[in-house]
């Protein structure tokens, strides 16, 4: 079932609820996966996203005992545990794809693969470049999702790279995209960023998810601004928990979002991680609640692996 159905087809006058996970670093069990996903099923999850990572730089040791910079994929597997969680869960999971990190046809390649796996959801996103602070694309690569979403629809389309071959398969994947209500981190301003998301839905984008926010007077502003360009499809609003102490030094300049004083005030006053984790909790129930009686398509939860925290909000929301 594709992501735009369901979306289209909800009619229990409550939003979808979805998650997104990570892969497992290099090394671990999916049974880590597992663990995650087991304890969200009773909320009925409409779709799991399964984030996409490119290779990075790590210092690795060498075989003489010296250490070395390699280029190491640190969670590979996106496209495996996109279809082991579709056959073991019977829920649709989006695959995330990235343009960093790869070229046009291998791009084609993976996208072949998915279809033969029966995983018909993507994310198309951009990535961010990981040996520099701006983004680089490989040789024979993509500069932004844009370029992704005509791939992934020219191929829906049965046009595919090889041009000599006749009779080629039509896939049939629906394609979701980043929005940032409070602006992507590089984009020169609101303006620019929302003629960029216009682009990719003009493209073919089905739907939009956003960034994480931690006020959502940023998601009904850019909702908004959304719709006053044009932009009709359904946009998801992502939304994360505070999980540790430490977030409220992070989270800003890594995402370029601002947390509301508040919430700051808040997690300042905590002594421990976990009393942080249930200040976020509180927060984001209360976040989820104002979005759900707005009217959102879903609500999409950013978990990093931490479903306790979100059953904790789920059974408050849904
Ligand atoms: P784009 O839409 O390409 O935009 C990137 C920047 O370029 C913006 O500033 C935009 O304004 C500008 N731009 C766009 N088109 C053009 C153009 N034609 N000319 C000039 N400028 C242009 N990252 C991962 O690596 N893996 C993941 O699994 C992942 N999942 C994500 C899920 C969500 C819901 C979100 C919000 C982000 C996710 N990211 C992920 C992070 C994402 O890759 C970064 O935010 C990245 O910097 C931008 O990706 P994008 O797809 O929004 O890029």
């Amino acid at each position: 079932m594709k992501v735009i159905d369901l979306i289209n087809n909800n009619k229990t006058g409550k939003p979808l609820f979805t998650f997104e996970l990570l892969p497992p670093v290099k090394g671990h069990s999916i049974e880590k996966l597992y663990k995650s996903i087991d304890p969200l099923i009773e909320f009925d999850p409409a779709y799991i996203n399964i984030t996409y990572h490119q290779s990075e730089m790590m210092e690795v040791v060498q075989s003489d005992g010296s250490l070395a910079n390699r280029l190491v994929r640190k969670r590979p597997g996106t496209v495996a545990i996109a279809a082991a969680l579709q056959n073991k869960y019977n829920i649709p999971v989006v695959s995330h794809l990235i343009c960093g990190g790869t070229n046009k046809d291998e791009t084609e390649d993976t996208l072949i693969d998915l279809n033969f796996l029966g995983v018909d959801n993507i994310l198309a996103l951009r990535g961010d470049s990981k040996r520099s602070a701006e983004f680089i694309p490989e040789k024979n690569g993509y500069s932004n999702a844009s370029e992704l979403v005509e791939q992934i629809v020219n191929m829906n389309a049965g046009k595919y790279l090889t041009k000599d071959i006749f009779d080629m398969l039509k896939t049939d994947f629906s394609i979701g995209v980043a929005g940032y209500p409070e602006v992507h981190k590089e984009a020169v301003d609101m303006k620019s960023d929302l003629e960029f998301l216009k682009m990719k839905v003009d493209k073919g984008a089905d739907y939009i998810v956003t960034q994480m926010f931690f006020d959502n007077k940023y998601y009904f502003d850019f909702v908004k601004a959304c719709r006053e360009v044009g932009i009709t499809v359904p946009i998801i609003p992502g939304i994360k928990p505070i999980s540790a102490m430490n977030d409220i030094n992070l989270l800003e300049p890594t995402f370029k979002i601002h947390l509301p004083e508040e919430l700051v005030a808040e997690v300042k006053k905590c002594k421990t991680n976990r009393e942080a984790r249930a200040v976020g909790v509180e927060w984001c129930i209360k976040q989820s609640k104002e979005l759900a009686a707005a009217g959102v398509p879903g609500l999409h939860y950013y978990t990093l692996g931490m479903s306790r925290n979100i059953k904790r909000i789920a059974k408050e929301v849904f």
